[in-house]
């Protein structure tokens, strides 16, 4: 069993670090939100004072953060604080280029680096069946194994440090733009007299079948946009998804149609909802809904 550090204990940090010590390990956990702290003494863990007292002197740190400018700034305190040989594993989704930054420098302090974004969201953080994307040297991942079998349930080495973001970067990718096109879809039947329902029903069990038809179709008919994943962070990802595409010189018209409209969805004041809303703004522009 080790000792953990763990930074960010939000939405999805909180029951990830629950996990870990449920599994045995001593976690301590620190976040800005006392709430936070708190819910995890609760579930057995101990409170970090600050970020530098929960990175010293522990076997495994772990940041669990929203963007690039927090790891970038919890990562400063765990390369000035953490011991040689200490493995630092980033959940958290961020741009490629931070977390190949975080390995860069963190070799020249002699920690072992793992960025291990995750898709599942907070029923997969909440029940422990993440899907995690791990990019990194084989034998940190193979060190790092007992924590992600503590979070998740599809654990896969992707490639090299920030591979685990550039598919993370696809995933949300695929997932932007199916909601773009379900979207699209349920407003074509509505308005030309199909019964919506039964053909999304049709939908998802043929060739256009896909996850968020599975799980997403009910509640984007009846426009319940209660999150799950809120628009603003998807804005943060097709950030991160557009400068990944310029990085690797490549094209991708479909993602950069998408991440407008999922800007326009922020725009009108949707931030705070689901990404499925962003039906709201496929309505807008055609004259239809109340978005
Ligand atoms: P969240 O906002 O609920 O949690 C982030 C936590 O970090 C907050 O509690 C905040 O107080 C804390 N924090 C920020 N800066 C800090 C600092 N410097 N020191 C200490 N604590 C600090 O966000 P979340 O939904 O848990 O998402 C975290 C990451 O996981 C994001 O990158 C997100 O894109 C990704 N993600 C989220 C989901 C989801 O469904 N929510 C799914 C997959 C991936």
């Amino acid at each position: 069993m080790s000792s953990i550090g763990f930074v960010g204990l939000g939405i999805m940090g909180g029951p990830m670090a629950g996990h870990l010590v449920k599994a045995g390990h001593d976690v301590t956990g620190y976040d800005h939100s006392d709430a936070a702290v708190e819910r995890l003494t609760a579930a057995g863990g101990i409170a970090g004072t600050n970020a530098v007292e929960t990175v010293r002197g522990k076997d495994i740190v772990i940041t669990m953060l929203p963007q690039d400018e927090h790891v970038e700034s919890v990562f400063a305190d765990v390369l000035e604080h953490a011991a040689p040989g200490t493995l630092y594993i980033d959940f958290s989704t961020i741009t490629p280029r931070t977390s190949e930054w975080t390995a860069t420098e963190g070799a020249k302090k002699g920690l072992r680096v793992l960025d291990a974004p995750v898709s599942g969201g907070e029923p997969g953080a909440v029940n422990g069946t993440l899907s995690i994307m791990v990019g990194g040297a084989r034998e940190d991942f193979d060190s790092a194994r007992e924590v992600f079998e503590a979070v998740g349930k599809t654990i896969a080495l992707v490639g090299p440090n920030g591979a685990g973001q550039v598919v993370k970067a696809a995933n949300q990718l695929v997932v932007g733009g199916t909601y773009a096109l379900v979207a699209e879809a349920i407003l074509l039947m509505e308005n030309l007299g199909a019964n919506a329902e039964a053909g999304l029903d049709v939908l998802a069990g043929g060739l256009a079948g896909s996850k968020i038809l599975e799980l997403k179709r009910k509640s984007m008919l009846e426009r319940s946009f209660q999150p799950g994943f809120r628009i603003d962070l998807h804005h943060k990802d097709m950030g991160i998804i557009l400068a990944a595409a310029r990085q690797a010189e490549v094209a991708i018209p479909i993602g950069a149609l998408t991440a407008q409209l999922i800007a326009a969805a922020r725009a009108m004041g949707h931030g705070s909802l689901d990404h499925s809303a962003l039906l709201l703004v496929t309505e807008a522009l055609s004259g239809k809904g109340q978005a």
